[in-house]
């Protein structure tokens, strides 16, 4: 069969969220449906095209309990267990006896047939408003894409890049936590995804694999094939599937320099984060999944600003009682002492659901049953969480965050039930932090206005940028088609930003931002001259944050920022503080070409 192999360079444009150039082999990681060529067939190949479809089955099977084990060893029997549901799929011979009457019926192959019958069940099921029935339709395909692939390359060659090469770059429609498991990280070099946008969750969790990566390439399921030489440059948003070897010549010694900036940096893993006047700013990391705490402590943060508790409970149910709680967030704590870890109670809702909560889709999810709202409606299932962080204190510094905060009576309600909890541990004479700090975090325009009032209810505030800019002008942000609205530098956010730090000052509290925006390095003069006290970053960006932060000095910052807040658009805010930037950092900001 004969497949149209793109042989020539091809570019493609997304946004970059994880800065660095790196090259590799492609390896697919599909929920998008590689769709065959449609081929048709003579009566005598119909026993033949069976038995393909037989051998192709087989070796996924093989392949699919492989990964299974391999992730039983590496996540636990609950990881795996997902892969049980995928097994069962591939016996299903309702299914597969529809494949084999299409294609006796239509006379096309089996590839074209099983793509056809797979993409009908797996659009029905879309249709569906159980979010847990339309999530099948992703096992599904999950499952075909491998099937399609076997069929496609018999041989199992296409698994080649992804196994065995030392660098290879995962090209996937889009991510989700449970692809992360099943990474072998050491082998991957690069990301670049269909989906997402700079601040999507799975846009956040490839930044935190600290490998270059871009997003929202639209479509390249046609254009890369496994095994495809590919190029991805993070600071441009660039893919470059088969490069030319010119572009090679031109990359080559930009890669060279890429490498030794990487070197460099490493030596200020130990080094305090201060301006250079020496003013102190607290850099830490964002983290999704405790197995990143590698590479928190490998990148020289401190500590961890952000644990964003929702997604292990989103992948693990197992975890949701008190005891596993504890145990998770124990080990967060112990991590990172003395620094300390600010753990956020759980912000399900937006695009974070949780089939057995969210049953009914809501109109407009993010504005809608998220974050703390769902916590407060939910009291006891809150306390066991809030007990969870309580008792990991006991083991190390341990701060608990409220997301989602819109108003001070949530605040103030979220503080009882903490209360509660604590009382419930003494009666059970468990230990915890007496002085636990709570911070509330503030990402919806209300929390701001009422920023005084809720700064006297807790002890730090943290700006998640990537909430407050969706809410501030009204640009969703998931959505690409206003990706191009979506700006931190809008004179409303940078405002919105000052306001909240200067509430948090006259209180006495500290603040700090953990959206995206706080590694965006063309704005953290801005922050740095808006007063913030803290950035928490995805841990690929610590090294570079606080090399930039080295370069700036803090009257520089001040001035700068003042300037900032006269200006009425987000370009015109760019503008300045990126040329500060560039003045002060240049080898950090760009593709040095
Ligand atoms: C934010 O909104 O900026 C934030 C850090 O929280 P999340 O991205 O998890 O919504
Ligand atoms: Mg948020």
């Amino acid at each position: 069969m004969s497949h149209p192999v793109i042989r020539e360079e091809t570019r493609l444009q997304g946004i970059g969220v994880s800065p660095g150039i790196s090259c590799g082999q492609a390896a697919l990681l599909g929920k998008a449906l590689l769709e065959p060529e449609e081929r048709k067939i003579t009566v005598q190949e119909i026993e033949p095209e069976k038995e393909r479809l037989k051998n192709a089955l087989a070796v996924t099977r093989v392949q699919i309990s492989e990964l299974q084990q391999r992730i039983m060893e590496t996540a636990g029997a609950d990881h795996a267990s997902i892969f049980d549901a995928h097994l069962l799929l591939l016996e299903d011979s309702t299914v597969l006896g529809e494949v084999v009457r299409r294609m006796e019926m239509d006379l096309c192959s089996i590839d074209w047939a099983y793509f056809k019958i797979i993409s009908q069940y797996a659009d029905s099921l879309r249709k569906i408003s159980d979010p847990y029935l339309r999530e099948r339709a992703i096992d599904i395909e999950d499952v075909a894409q491998r099937v399609l692939k076997n069929l496609r390359w018999p041989d199992g060659n296409w698994l080649a890049p992804k196994m065995n090469e030392n660098a290879s770059i995962v090209l996937a429609r889009d991510l989700t936590p449970s692809d992360t498991i099943g990474f072998d990280r050491d082998k991957v070099k690069g990301f670049a995804t269909e989906a997402g946008s700079a601040t999507s969750h799975t846009a956040i969790m490839a930044h935190s694999l600290n490998i270059p990566a871009v997003v929202a390439l639209h479509d390249f399921k046609n254009t890369c094939l496994p095994g495809d030489h590919v190029l991805v440059d993070g600071y441009k948003g660039l893919v470059i599937i088969n490069p030319s070897p010119d572009t090679l010549n031109k990359y080559g010694p930009l890669i060279e320099r890429e490498n030794q900036l990487v070197d460099n940096l490493s030596s200020l893993k130990d080094a305090d984060t201060a301006t250079a006047d020496g003013k102190r700013i607290i850099l830490s990391a964002n983290i999704e999944f405790v197995d990143e705490l590698n590479v928190v402590a490998a990148q020289g943060a401190e500590g961890v600003g952000l644990y964003r508790t929702e997604f292990f409970y989103l992948t693990d149910k197992t975890l949701q009682s008190e005891d596993n709680q504890t145990e998770n967030y124990k080990r967060v704590a112990e991590a990172c002492d003395p620094h300390g870890v600010i753990i956020r109670t759980l912000d399900l809702g937006g695009d974070k659901l949780l089939p057995e909560l969210f049953e009914e889709p809501q109109p407009n999810p993010f504005l809608g049953w998220r974050g703390v709202r769902v916590s407060l409606d939910r009291p006891e299932e809150f306390k066991v969480q809030l007990r969870a962080i309580l008792r990991a204190s006991a083991f190390g510094k341990t701060r608990v965050m409220y997301p989602f905060i819109s108003n001070l009576g949530e605040v103030q309600d979220a503080n009882s039930l903490l209360e509660e909890a604590k009382n419930e541990l003494r009666d059970r004479g468990v230990p915890f932090d007496e002085h636990i700090e709570r911070g509330a975090m503030i990402e919806i325009p209300s929390a701001v206005m009422v920023a005084d009032h809720i700064a006297r209810e807790i002890d730090f505030f943290s700006i998640g940028t990537n909430d407050l800019v969706q809410y501030t002008t009204a640009v969703d942000r998931v959505n690409d088609r206003v990706a191009n609205l979506y700006r931190p530098a809008h004179p409303a956010v940078i405002e919105m930003i000052h306001l909240t730090a200067e509430a948090a000052h006259r209180n006495g509290i500290w603040v700090g931002i953990c959206g995206e925006a706080a590694s965006d390095l063309r704005l953290t003069p801005i922050w740095i001259g808006l007063g913030i006290d803290e950035l928490s970053v995805g841990p690929a960006q610590v090294l570079r944050l606080r090399k930039a932060i080295s370069c700036l000095s803090t009257q520089e910052c001040i001035d700068l920022a003042k300037e900032a807040r006269t200006k009425g658009r987000a370009r015109e805010v760019m503008e300045i503080s990126n040329k500060l930037a560039g003045n002060s950092y240049p080898e950090l900001l760009e593709s040095p070409s």
